[in-house]
């Protein structure tokens, strides 16, 4: 399944990278370590750039940074041109989501940086700088600060930074994802563009995203992860030549598989694994992580869903375009849907359930109401919040305790966001609400 389904494009099949059964795992002090990867099994190869397209959380920025030589694996092997990698290794290079420029650099000296490590001569590097920064279309940018630029120049930057060692394999973090849009598609037509003209200096790209219609655009290939742990769940081949068009049938219908492939029912509340797989554990309660997510959004969504034309139900990358939304907004908010009952996915569709149709037709009183049982009955954080506050006299506990409840399994970034998601669900419910002050949680006296 690992296996690439065709044979890969470009002239060149010689392998870069190779990744056999890899695990990363975060000890925990107080439970089962949280998983992050595993079982991960790669291949890349010179000639292709290949996406890895997987949801928030679900460990492709670790897996980057493995493959960067940046973090041991916790187990399993990972192989640079045949051999054990062994720290950063000279022919991988990095573009980071966040630029990462040095703010009190020129253009041309931050671009430098990569190869004074090297020991590359001043003058050597001041040359090979300046034809990075030529091609990358910042020509006469050479003596600005990064804060002269916009945020598509300063990422040019990043890219001509990368670029200037001539890296045999470029990892991308999420490139694109801090850009607006119309100008991150001009920097992926451009970089598309001398790719396909064979005029960067590298062999291979690694690709990560969250965003679909850019990996279909850019990749001979698409690794699609699952989540908790992630691992590579699917691989696809996208057999178009460059310029793709986004429009043209037969891009939507990849685009429409991976949706499916993203939407299938299993992984989306999946246990974590424990360690040690001697025998049949007792299932903990695992708590999934929340993104940051109003009611009102999942209210909107929920309305937009039950109105004309749709009627309950709506093929999701159509749903995305009609409502703006990117992967990485709509998915959580249809999970999120799902958690809570309101609706199914299936399939790249999303279908409102009855509950979720009820909600709709219902008033706002009632609607607190219905969210209120789908809150306790869905979520088991929320019960044990909810008994927590009954029983004690004064009806109030510190939030820190479900934070680190939480924590046993998500990291603390995603504990506090979760809390804070549930907090706002709760208090629509009107089922306790949150002191910030005190970062205590309470009952009122109406709730209590
Ligand atoms: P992605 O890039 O797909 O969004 P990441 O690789 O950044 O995912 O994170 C995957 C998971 O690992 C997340 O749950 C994150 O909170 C967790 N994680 C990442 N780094 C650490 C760390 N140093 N300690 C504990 N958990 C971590
Ligand atoms: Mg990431």
């Amino acid at each position: 399944m690992t296996m690439p389904a065709s044979a890969p494009a470009g002239p060149d099949h010689d392998e870069l990278i190779r990744i056999v059964g890899c695990r990363q795992a975060y000890h925990k002090e107080s439970a089962a370590d949280l998983v992050v990867l595993d079982d991960v099994h790669l291949t890349l190869r010179s000639g292709e750039i290949v996406g890895l397209l997987g949801r928030s959380g679900s460990g492709k920025s670790t897996l980057l940074r493995i493959i960067a030589g940046l973090l041991p694996p916790t187990s399993g092997q990972v192989l640079w041109k045949g051999h054990e990698l062994q720290g950063p290794a000279p022919g991988i290079a990095m573009v980071f989501q966040s630029f990462a420029l040095f703010p009190w650099l020129t253009v041309q000296k931050n671009v430098e940086l990569g190869l004074e490590a090297k020991g590359v001569p001043a003058a050597e590097r001041e040359r090979l700088a300046e034809n990075a920064i030529d091609l990358i279309g910042l020509g006469g940018y050479e003596n600005a600060y990064p804060k002269e630029l916009s945020g598509g120049m300063r990422q040019r930057v990043g890219l001509a930074r990368a670029l200037v060692v001539h890296p045999d394999l470029l990892l991308m973090d999420e490139p694109f994802s801090a850009l607006d849009v119309l100008t991150a598609e001009n920097l992926r037509t451009d970089l598309i563009e001398l790719w396909a003209e064979r005029r960067l200096p590298i062999k291979s790209v690694l690709l990560v995203t969250h965003n679909i219609e850019e990996a279909v655009l850019m990749c001979d290939r698409i690794l699609v992860f699952s989540s908790n742990p992630g691992r590579v769940a699917h691989e696809l081949t996208v057999p178009f030549a460059h310029p793709r068009n986004r429009e043209a049938p037969a891009f939507r219908q990849v685009v429409d598989r991976i949706y499916a492939l993203m939407t299938r029912r299993a992984p989306i509340v999946s246990e974590a694994e424990l360690p040690g797989e001697e025998g049949p554990q007792p299932a903990p309660a695992v708590q999934i992580a929340l993104p940051s997510l109003p009611i009102n959004t999942m209210v909107g969504m929920m309305e937009t869903l039950a109105a004309d034309p749709l009627d309950g139900r709506a093929d999701l990358p159509l749903l995305a375009s009609r409502l703006q939304l990117e992967l990485d907004d709509l998915f959580p908010l249809g999970e999120s849907l799902q958690l809570l009952e309101f609706a199914e996915l299936e399939d790249g569709d999303i279908i409102l359930t009855q509950e979720g149709a009820r909600f709709v037709q219902s008033t706002h009183d009632e609607r607190k109401h219905i969210l209120w049982h789908s809150l306790l009955h869905n979520i088991p954080l929320v019960r044990t919040i909810r008994a927590v506050l009954d029983e004690r006299p004064n009806h109030r506990a510190s939030a820190e305790r479900f934070r680190d409840e939480l924590e046993d399994s998500m990291s603390p970034d995603y504990a506090k966001q979760t809390l804070q998601t549930l907090i706002g669900w709760a208090r629509y419910a009107e089922l306790f609400d949150f002191d910030e002050e005190a970062d205590q949680l309470f009952l009122d006296e109406e709730a209590s």
